[in-house]
């Protein structure tokens, strides 16, 4: 018999999404005429806009014409939505061929451990999107050894504690020398954007430091605040140290059409000198096929000023449903219990931390006594202990009523 890959028996996370899943229908089974809410997982709810939705089916009809037929494209993405992408959302400060296309931001994550192999040193911000340490597990970097799991990590993943304390940017003087460090900002879960500051800090870290920054800017179409940087590339320097990670799903509701882009800029270079955009070309010649004909015909449009526009009045839309749910959170209600309240601003999410309880514990009695779903900060990582993530992603109606109920209701004693 075949061998199970070792790295697999590494893997500790992974039940949060299904655990929140089992409560619920234990739930809903003991209480069969409750509606509940969701405001729990990170998933688009609204429709697809016009024009972009316009642009996916002009190309799938024109795909069932003998003109108008392709097959496979470009691996690395098409011409046009490459260069798209480097003028439209990048103003020209990246050129075409350090844009890749790619079916998403997370496979575009779990596929870049693959230039750096197993031996990396990794570090991640805690709490974190749970694909940074789980893909880098898959790859071997956590060993194959039982993990120490705990509040500093285990193997070769160094975790970073984004607290309140810290105002969600981490101490770095943690992070080993030539680390691949991954950083989400507008962050999913804590809804924290870094500033122009923090995110020089990290720059000039990386470069004194040999690292390596995997910068996931997934939610970069939610920054408001016109002082915070959208790009890691807007930080000078950043070409020599940091790969970008993007994706359509949250702006354009491709959660399920599956389109995004990372850029690896062409200074990048490994400690050899040789060039990391040579071997991520190869990569996903190799590895990947190119994303769908159709998905990018999608991003072109989405790229053009019509498609922005309407990216950015989807993106109003959660940002509205996150004001009321903050505004709800810094009721009275919620101020008397001693909730706090981050993010929510200028991301999707809603971070609420609440003292002296446990977010399972807390999770627990939104659910019994709002009928709504939510998210315990601590599967995100430990530094989520007492947090609720609250995701503002929901039919307005839904959310509102959830609110109420949150107002109404919710009693933790
Ligand atoms: C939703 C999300 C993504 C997007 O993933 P896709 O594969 O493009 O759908 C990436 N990073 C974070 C932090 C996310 O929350």
């Amino acid at each position: 018999m075949i061998k199970r890959n070792a790295c697999f028996s590494m893997l500790t996370a992974g039940y949060l999404f299904p655990e929140i899943a089992r409560r619920r229908r234990e739930y809903q089974a003991a209480h069969p005429d409750a509606e509940i809410i969701s405001l729990g997982i990170g998933n688009t709810t609204e429709p697809l806009t016009p024009v972009i939705c316009g642009a996916l089916t002009d190309y799938a009809k024109k795909l069932s014409t003998p003109e108008g037929y392709s097959g496979y494209g470009d691996e690395c993405g098409n011409e046009d939505l490459r260069t798209a992408i480097a003028q439209n959302w990048y103003k020209g400060t990246v050129s075409p061929d350090e844009v890749f296309v790619s079916d998403g931001a997370k496979c575009d994550i779990a596929r870049i451990q693959t230039l750096f192999g197993a031996d990396v040193s990794v570090a991640v911000q805690d709490p974190a999107y749970p694909v940074y340490v789980d893909g880098s597990v898959i790859s071997g970097a956590a060993g194959t050894h039982k993990p120490m799991y705990g509040n500093e990590g285990y193997g070769g993943i160094v975790y970073m504690p984004c607290t309140a304390e810290n105002s969600f940017f981490p101490d770095l003087t943690k992070v080993q020398d030539n680390s691949l460090i991954y950083f989400c900002s507008p962050n999913n879960p804590t809804g924290a954007a870094a500033t122009r500051e923090q995110l020089t800090k990290l720059v000039e870290f990386a470069k004194a430091h040999g690292c390596i920054i995997i910068f996931d800017a997934a939610y970069a179409c939610f920054i408001r605040d016109e002082s915070l940087p959208r790009s890691i590339f807007d930080i000078e320097g950043a070409k020599t140290c940091a790969i970008e990670i993007n994706s359509f799903s949250k702006p354009a509701g491709f959660t399920g059409v599956r389109l995004g882009w990372s850029v690896v800029p062409k200074e990048l270079k490994y400690e050899d000198e040789s060039s990391v955009n040579t071997d991520w070309a190869r990569v996903n010649t190799t590895l990947f096929n190119g994303a769908s004909n159709i998905a990018q015909a999608g991003g072109v449009a989405a790229m053009s000023p019509e498609g922005q526009a309407e990216m950015r009045a989807l993106t109003d839309y959660y940002l509205e449903n996150a004001r009321i749910i903050r505004e709800t959170l810094l009721s009275a209600r919620f101020a008397d219990m001693g909730v706090e309240v981050y993010g929510g601003d200028n991301a999707p999410y809603i971070w609420a931390r609440f003292p002296g309880y446990r977010s399972w514990n807390v999770f627990d009695k939104i659910l019994d006594q709002c009928r709504v779903v939510t998210t315990p900060g601590v599967g995100f990582g430990p530094a989520g202990e007492s947090f609720i993530r609250f995701s503002a992603f929901g039919h307005r109606a839904a959310v509102e009523e959830a609110c109420r109920r949150l107002a109404t209701t919710l009693v933790l004693e």
